[in-house]
């Protein structure tokens, strides 16, 4: 029996559509959705943070068995705040894709922080067993990182959206429900910094995708207007015969753990799958064509501009693993 830890990660730039993948995966594949988990040691503290099923983060259920299981995440919140300010930074990105013929004290670094992941996708599998943990944390690196480390098994699914719609929701002002400060709000961006973000997040995805056991890249316009067949594609892909043989859960908001994220993670009621589509009609033609200059090598790659625009959005890789 493989009890090495299973990951579909959904990676990709915000404001793609990463948490209806999530809950449209979560219940494709049976799974376990943990949110942006990469975040998790930043957020257990006290008053901090809240869990998708609406409880204080240190006072849910799951996250508390995870805890246990994992042996304390208190003790390592120093390494999981290094984590993300510095193993992560993009400026450290050539130590982790030369990983291990790097410095010695780089290489230790990075052994350490495979090994708290690896200890916590343990965990999650502990108590959900046979079940994969579908993973929102979108971030290339966080990819990377976990794929050349090894002891996860790794499915990466890229979700790409249009980057003048991505610019436009960037645009906007939203609350972030899963702070504890209920006015707390998402970070907004002009259209050139929402570019180059859009650029940059979806680049670290392809350079993870050589790393992963296997890739498939989905596009969001896709996804809403035929889910039912890119789920089938995506469930073909991530190994999903090792998911239980039974009905998916119906993700039921009280049962629900994922950390971060968009307010829709807090659904309670059935999920109604329209497109967004806004920018169509309200961004404007100087920040639409801003957005498209800086984005144009990959926007053209993934169909959103010429003819290819047209095309299918389901692209499927599988490969062996590098370590
Ligand atoms: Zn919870």
């Amino acid at each position: 029996m493989n009890t090495t830890p299973h990951v579909v990660f959904i990676a990709g730039c915000n404001r793609s559509g990463t948490t209806l993948l999530e809950i449209l995966l979560e219940r494709e594949l049976a799974g376990v959705a943990v949110g942006e988990v990469w975040t998790l040691w930043k957020r257990f503290v006290p008053g901090r943070s809240r869990c998708g099923c609406g409880s204080a983060l240190l006072d849910c259920r799951f996250w508390s068995e995870v805890n246990e299981r994992y042996g304390g995440f208190e003790r390592d919140l120093e390494a999981g705040g290094h984590l993300r300010d510095g193993v992560l930074r993009l400026r450290r990105l050539p130590g982790l894709l030369a990983f291990p013929a790097i410095r010695r004290e780089r290489r230790v670094e990075i052994r350490m922080a495979g090994s708290m992941l690896r200890r916590l996708y343990r965990a999650v599998s502990e108590v959900r067993p046979d079940r994969p943990v579908i993973d929102s944390s979108k971030f290339g690196s966080y990819a990377i990182l976990l794929c050349r480390t090894g002891g996860v098994d790794v499915d990466i699914v890229h979700l790409v959206r249009d980057p003048r719609a991505v610019a436009h929701s960037m645009s906007r002002l939203r609350r972030r429900r899963d702070a504890a400060d209920p006015s707390s709000t998402m970070q907004i961006m002009g259209p050139a910094r929402a570019g180059v973000s859009w650029l940059v997040w979806n680049v670290l995805v392809l350079l993870a995708r050589r790393y992963a056991r296997s890739y498939t890249r989905v596009r969001y316009e896709d996804l809403v207007a035929s889910p039912v067949s890119v789920l089938a594609a995506v469930r073909l892909r991530t190994d999903a015969r090792r998911a239980p043989a039974k009905p998916p859960h119906a993700g039921s908001p009280a049962d629900r753990h994922g950390l971060g994220g968009n307010p829709m993670r807090d659904y309670d009621r059935p999920l109604v799958i329209t497109a967004d589509d806004e920018w169509e009609v309200s961004m404007s033609r100087w920040h639409r064509w801003i957005v498209l200059v800086i984005t144009l090598p990959l926007a053209i790659r993934f169909g959103y501009v010429g003819r290819r625009g047209s095309r299918s959005g389901i692209h499927l890789s599988r490969q062996e693993p590098e370590r």
